[in-house]
């Protein structure tokens, strides 16, 4: 079972050829709402990946909440810590080029109410193997998740993003440690990443850091090392590339695999994510996660 305390937001995406500089307009080609924010993302990819799901979050009083709630629930996730709160959903405005990068402005809005753990949501951590944290969500709220997951012996992995400094009181609770390549850079305060792995295992147990096509590497305190390729795909729109590596990663690593292993499926997953359109929209099924592996 996976716990995600996190955002959940609805993502406005504009598809452009190129995307404007500050002061420019440009005519997009298309738009699409779905279902987005790292904490839904990362639940809807560990559903999608044959996980039990419990999401901690909160939506607002508007249809985008609405619907957040309906696609959680039809993926399958447990969506008793998801509360309703005055205003607005967050929202992500995203803008996605011809070559498939992003540029995005999130807007929290009801996100900002997940400062604190409520009644009952440190039961819904209790009985998971791993609780997916990411730093959407106001930090108080984060770190009171973290200790739970701590106090109950469960797994804690964390999204360090979007990149922000990290008190040493959370990062005593967080067993697995998951930035990209800048996230990774900016909290080791080392550009490299086989640098910037090894300063922060000086603060975690455990590191993967995803370094975009160039795949993904792992380290541990015993001094494990392990580099994964990513899967060579055309890639279309990587927004929840990363999400759907962790949702995937704590799904494996819930079937019991190695860390290792948890990465090969990890990547191959992300791999099927970036080849669609979307983020929530482009998440894979085991199925689609174990042909690619196979291929
Ligand atoms: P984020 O989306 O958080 O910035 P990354 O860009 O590092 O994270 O991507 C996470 C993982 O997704 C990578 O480690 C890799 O396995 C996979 N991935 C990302 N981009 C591509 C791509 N263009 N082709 C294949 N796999 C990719």
């Amino acid at each position: 079972t996976v716990a995600v305390f996190g955002s959940c937001n609805m993502d406005l995406v504009a598809y452009v050829g190129t995307a404007p500089k500050r002061g420019e307009t440009v005519l997009g080609r298309e738009f699409h709402t779905v279902p987005g924010g790292k904490g839904a993302n990362q639940a809807l990819a560990a559903a999608k990946a044959g996980a039990a799901v419990r999401m901690i979050g909160a939506v607002g009083e508007d249809d985008f909440g609405a619907e957040i709630r309906a696609v959680l629930q039809k993926s399958g996730v447990d969506v008793r810590g998801l509360r309703t709160v005055p205003g607005r959903s967050g929202t992500a405005h995203i803008v996605v080029d011809d070559e498939g990068g992003n540029s995005i402005v999130v807007v929290p809005a009801a996100n900002a109410a997940l400062d604190a753990l409520a009644d009952g949501d440190e039961d819904l951590i209790a009985g998971a193997d791993s609780l997916l944290l990411q730093l959407e969500n106001p930090f108080s709220g984060v770190a009171a998740a973290a200790a739970a997951g701590r106090r109950n012996g469960v797994r804690v992995v964390l999204t360090p993003a979007p990149a922000a400094p990290l008190s040493a009181d959370l990062l005593s609770k967080v067993d697995l440690l998951v930035p990209n390549e800048h996230e990774a850079a900016v909290l080791a305060g080392a550009e490299d990443p086989h640098r910037a792995l090894a300063a922060l295992l000086e603060l975690v147990p455990e590191v993967v850091i995803t370094l975009g096509a160039r795949g993904s590497l792992y380290g541990d305190r015993t001094g494990t090392w392990v580099e994964v390729p990513s899967f060579p795909v055309d890639a279309v729109d990587t927004t929840a590339a990363g999400d759907t590596f962790v949702g995937v990663l704590a799904t494996a690593l819930g079937e019991g695999a190695e860390v290792p292993e948890a990465m090969r499926l990890a990547s191959a997953g992300a791999a099927v994510s970036v080849q669609r359109a979307g983020a929530s929209s482009s998440m894979p099924t085991r199925a689609e996660i174990s042909a690619l592996l196979a291929a």
